[in-house]
């Protein structure tokens, strides 16, 4: 999968996406990280990236043609359309199964809105899907960036070894994890729960699936609601 970024600011994206895992599986070429940063396609005498909203208001606006030239330059580097996705809080709210989806997508481009947003009209032409972390605003889009790229990496096949796998985690199927415990098996008198140290494979199973249920019914009944 190849994840193409828009930003003002491609150096946030420079340690966190070259680091542990998302940073293996760049170099190992399961994903391919690019950021473009959207100065370099200001060609107006001022090189202006933004600019005041018409109708008057607070703050500035990202201008449609930067955006828009950059998108098509893009579109030609890699020779498709990509899957364009503008990280926003009036998106819907990200979730696991909607990232599922979304990881059988070879070419995905993500813009990071800056200052009160992007004009209306580089959404309405270009944008296939907007996406939110949650309902607050950040000051930019780059953090969603990077919480939206890291999510959709990890479930690019290839990204994550057996031992890290996905598909027994919080989400996966509607449920949280179970409680899991390392070594030591007793820290402070707290002694790690027998079943687990039985190596009897169809009773931790079991174990698992109970606690998986209680974790949720505790923490988050209302993910039960919507697997019944
Ligand atoms: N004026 C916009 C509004 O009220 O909808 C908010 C703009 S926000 C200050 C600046 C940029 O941060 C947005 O364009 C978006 O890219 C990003 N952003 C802020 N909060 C976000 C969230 N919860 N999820 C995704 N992106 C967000």
């Amino acid at each position: 999968m190849r994840i193409d970024i828009i930003t003002l600011f491609p150096e946030m994206f420079d340690t966190v996406m070259s680091e542990s895992i998302i940073g293996r599986a760049q170099k190992s070429g399961a994903i391919d990280i690019v950021c473009h940063q959207l100065r370099d396609y200001a060609f107006d005498k001022h090189r202006r990236v933004d600019d005041t909203p018409y109708g008057g208001g607070m703050g500035m606006l990202m201008k449609a043609e930067p955006i828009a030239l950059c998108f098509e330059d893009i579109c030609r580097q890699t020779d498709t359309k990509p899957y364009f996705v503008y990280m926003s809080p009036q998106g819907k709210t990200l979730s696991q199964s909607r990232l599922r989806e979304l990881a059988h997508i070879e070419n995905i481009c993500v813009l990071c809105g800056h200052y009160e947003g992007v004009d209306q009209r580089v959404i309405d032409t270009f944008i296939d899907e907007e996406i939110s972390i949650g309902d607050y605003v950040l000051t930019g889009g780059e953090l969603p960036a990077m919480v939206f790229a890291d999510a959709l990496s990890r479930m690019v096949p290839g990204v994550l070894s057996n031992n890290e796998c996905f598909t027994e985690e919080s989400h996966f199927n509607g449920l949280l994890e179970y409680p899991q415990y390392t070594k030591p098996s007793s820290w402070r008198g707290l002694d790690v729960p027998e079943v687990l140290l039985s190596g009897h494979h169809a009773n931790i199973e079991k174990w698992r699936k109970e606690k998986s249920l209680e974790v949720t019914a505790q923490k988050r009944p209302e993910l039960l609601e919507k697997i019944k």
